[in-house]
């Protein structure tokens, strides 16, 4: 099977497209950063979640010299202007302090009216290779999900923002959904969708396999 390696630290992601790639009967296996070998730093300064995405799976790559998809997300609150965006990680302050986060934004969010509280979770995942000559080709896919910011929190899933990211259509916040509802109506999942719809125009991922 294609080994590809996954440029995040974040064990909720690797779950996701773990379960993704098995659920499609995707014939490929995850590496960790850990186990390609990586123990450099991975930096998020671009202002695009695309930016972002791109600038890990290259670090990666150009490192290991493998195939690399990293994704780049987080949330856009309409309220706020779309923040935090491309900052939703580190928006108290401390990067990925999930109950800090949540705090922050409740409280930027108090004299909001439930209309108003329209938010989306965007997600950009970026695959990145090196050929022998040292070219790099991408593959990009994104994918969001509209939701609205509760007021308190709901639902035992731990991950970032989703005890607060209340999705209509399920009526049920993203923390209260298992992992394989979530994927199927999710940024994450939606972008992952994207990403084997372009991989089937450019076999891309699977090129050589
Ligand atoms: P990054 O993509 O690693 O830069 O971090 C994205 C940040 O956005 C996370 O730390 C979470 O705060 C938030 N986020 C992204 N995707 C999700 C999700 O599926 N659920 C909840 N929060 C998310």
């Amino acid at each position: 099977m294609k080994k590809i390696v996954l440029a995040t630290g974040n064990p909720h992601k690797v779950e996701e497209f773990n379960r993704f790639f098995v659920e499609h009967d995707f014939p490929v296996v995850l590496l960790s950063l850990q186990e390609a070998g990586f123990s450099g730093e991975l930096v998020e300064d671009a202002d695009t979640f695309e930016g972002n995405a791109h600038r890990k799976a290259q670090t990666v790559a150009r490192a290991t010299g493998m195939l690399c998809v990293a994704d780049d997300s987080g949330l856009e609150v309409d309220a706020l202007g779309g923040a935090p965006g491309v900052f939703s990680a580190r928006y108290a302050g401390g990067h990925g302090d999930d109950e800090a986060n949540i705090r922050k934004l409740l409280e930027e969010l108090r004299d909001v009216p439930d209309e108003k509280r329209t938010a989306r979770f965007v997600c950009a995942i970026c695959a990145v290779k090196c050929d022998q000559n040292g070219v790099e080709s991408t593959l990009f896919a994104r994918g969001t999900v509209e939701g609205k910011i509760l007021r308190e929190k709901r639902g035992d899933g731990k991950f970032g923002y989703d005890p607060v990211f209340f999705y209509e259509p399920l009526g049920k916040t993203f923390a209260e959904l298992d992992g394989m509802t979530k994927n199927a109506v999710s940024h994450r999942g939606r972008a992952l969708e994207n990403l084997l719809a372009e991989e089937k125009k450019r076999n891309f991922l699977l090129d050589g396999e």
